[in-house]
């Protein structure tokens, strides 16, 4: 199971730790084969490197583009080392057997979020690695692949432990890994063309990403999570800087992403919006005159499920908000950017982690939505629709007035980012009651206007803040109830997808009650 290492084989892009493994593996005596830039910083440190054109009789030709695919090496890296006729055709043909490849391969990732052109983009898809790399890992009985600068330390280790050799349990874990790291590099070569086209099919996609980071735990403590960073550019959760605080968990990544994608549907050049999140779901959304009020409003809708929260701005972070903000314990405050000045206040905060993204994703992009379910991966494009005025079709005698209107489109875009069913409460450009989650819509809406009654008690405020609101559905109404109960808790106007059955019933109620509805002809199911 063992298997003694003669040859390496190196051709790496990143050279990071490249000349401290060579100096290893050369004191064991492992003769150094390299393609041109690899060999080139190897002897610049002094080593006695074998030019891979030396094991194919051919010059690296077509800059580059075609340097290693040559029998010389592909068939040291695939040849049965102990199969007669293996060995005789390496021997017809003076192939050497290569029993270690250490292969980076071209930053086509890194390329593309440079913002290179089309041009080098594509010079950037490594041809000859990814063939030596699946080489070596198929022929991991025999062959040792490295294609992470992370390994080499404990490869050398195991050289070093076991006489020269390496053991199987080690090549079959380093082959994985290699299987693992051509399936990322061409999934991200696929999204990009993909994205390009504007290819909206899942299957002109693979899926995979890069290993971004690792967290202490996953959902539950005794869940293990990773980070993967797909090529897509979005700015979010993924591509944020972090200001302060300490490494995001798997929780708060998916809340902050989830705070972060809802204030990205209101233009920050007309408002200023704030988003707070718990468990993937709002408890607070407003849009406002300053930052400040956005927040405040925000938290007056649910202020007991705030704390703790993940709070999302689609703007600049400024130094009147933060103060306001840490009066309270907030877990992560993620905005495109930070006032120096806001930053300053929060760093009084020590834990309270604060990330800036750089700018606001384009709730309109197209992208891929991933879930695993038992045995597969569910895959859909992404939920692009932005409902506006403009798209809503009045069904009730009377029409919603200009506020009313502002609010439908408001709650609706919120309802979008609620857990199904959604019922969303909102009455000046702030939500004021978020049923989320239900198996019932009736309860949704029961549940919306009784958060709505607490948050108005514990403001002491005499009327709950549903009185006089509008109300969203993420998905039609199946039946009067729902509606009923909305209009119960105060609702003076409803906008849902429509699509009923009972669509008739259900408008009736409405002009019975003197209620303005809206259809909006798109349905907003999150699960
Ligand atoms: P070097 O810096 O040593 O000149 O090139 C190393 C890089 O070339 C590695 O990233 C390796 O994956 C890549 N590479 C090796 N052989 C070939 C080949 O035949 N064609 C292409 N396109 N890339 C190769």
């Amino acid at each position: 199971e063992l298997v003694r290492i003669r040859r390496a084989l190196l051709s790496v892009s990143d050279k990071t730790g490249l000349v401290e493994f060579a100096r290893r593996l050369s004191a064991l005596g492992i003769e150094l084969v390299s393609t041109g830039g690899t060999a080139k910083t190897l002897a610049t440190e002094g080593f006695a490197v074998r030019d891979v054109s030396e094991l194919t009789g051919f010059a690296e030709i077509m800059d580059g583009r075609v340097k290693t695919l040559h029998p010389g090496v592909h068939g040291g890296l695939l040849a049965i080392r102990d199969d007669a006729d293996h060995r005789a055709a390496m021997e017809a043909h003076g192939i050497v057997e290569i029993d270690l490849a250490i292969i980076n391969l071209y930053p086509f990732e890194q390329v593309l979020t440079s913002g290179a052109d089309a041009a080098t983009i594509v010079e950037n898809i490594d041809i000859g690695g990814p063939a030596m790399i699946r080489a070596a890992a198929k022929n991991h009985a025999y062959v040792t692949v490295v294609t992470d600068a992370a390994d080499y330390d404990r490869v050398a280790d195991a050289i070093e432990a076991n006489a020269g050799s390496i053991p199987l349990r080690l090549r079959q874990e380093l082959a994985a890994l290699a299987f693992a790291r051509t399936a990322t590099y061409d999934s991200a070569i696929s999204g990009w063309f993909a994205s390009n086209l504007e290819l909206e099919a899942p299957r002109h996609r693979a899926f995979g990403g890069v290993l971004h980071d690792v967290m202490r735990y996953g959902e539950n403590p005794h869940q293990q999570a990773a980070f993967y960073k797909t090529v897509e550019e979005r700015p979010g959760v993924a591509s944020a800087t972090l200001l302060q605080g300490k490494q995001l968990s798997y929780n708060n990544i998916n809340d902050t992403d989830a705070a972060f994608e809802l204030v990205s549907e209101f233009d920050p050049g007309e408002a200023p919006a704030c988003a707070i999140i718990k468990h993937a779901n709002p408890c607070g959304v407003a849009t406002a005159a300053t930052m400040v009020d956005a927040y405040r409003q925000a938290l007056a809708c649910d202020p007991t499920s705030a704390f703790g929260g993940i709070i999302a701005f689609n703007r600049e972070l400024d130094a009147e908000t933060a103060e306001e903000i840490i009066k309270l314990f907030t877990e992560v405050i993620i905005a495109p950017s930070v006032s120096d000045e806001a930053a300053a206040i929060i760093a009084r905060k020590k834990n309270l982690r604060l990330m800036a993204t750089g700018g606001l994703p384009d709730p309109r992009q197209g992208g891929m939505m991933v879930k695993t379910v038992a045995g597969g991966l569910l895959v859909q494009s992404r939920d692009t629709g932005v409902t506006t005025a403009a798209d809503l079709k009045l069904v009730t005698k009377r029409a919603p007035d200009p506020r009313e209107l502002a609010d439908l489109v408001f709650a609706f875009r919120v309802a979008k980012h609620v857990k199904s069913n959604a019922i969303v409460y909102a009455r000046h450009g702030a939500t004021v009651g978020i049923g989320a989650g239900q198996m019932s819509r009736v309860d949704s809406a029961r549940i919306a206007a009784s958060k709505a009654q607490e948050a108005a008690s514990s403001l002491g405020l005499a009327q709950p803040m549903t009185r006089g609101s509008v109300v969203a559905s993420d998905a039609f109404f199946p039946f009067a109830d729902g509606l009923l109960s909305a209009i119960e808790a105060g609702a003076t106007a409803v906008i849902q997808p429509g699509g009923s059955m009972r669509d008739a019933d259900v408008i009736e109620a409405a002009d019975a009650a003197g209620v303005a509805m809206v259809f909006t002809g798109m349905r907003h199911f999150r699960h």
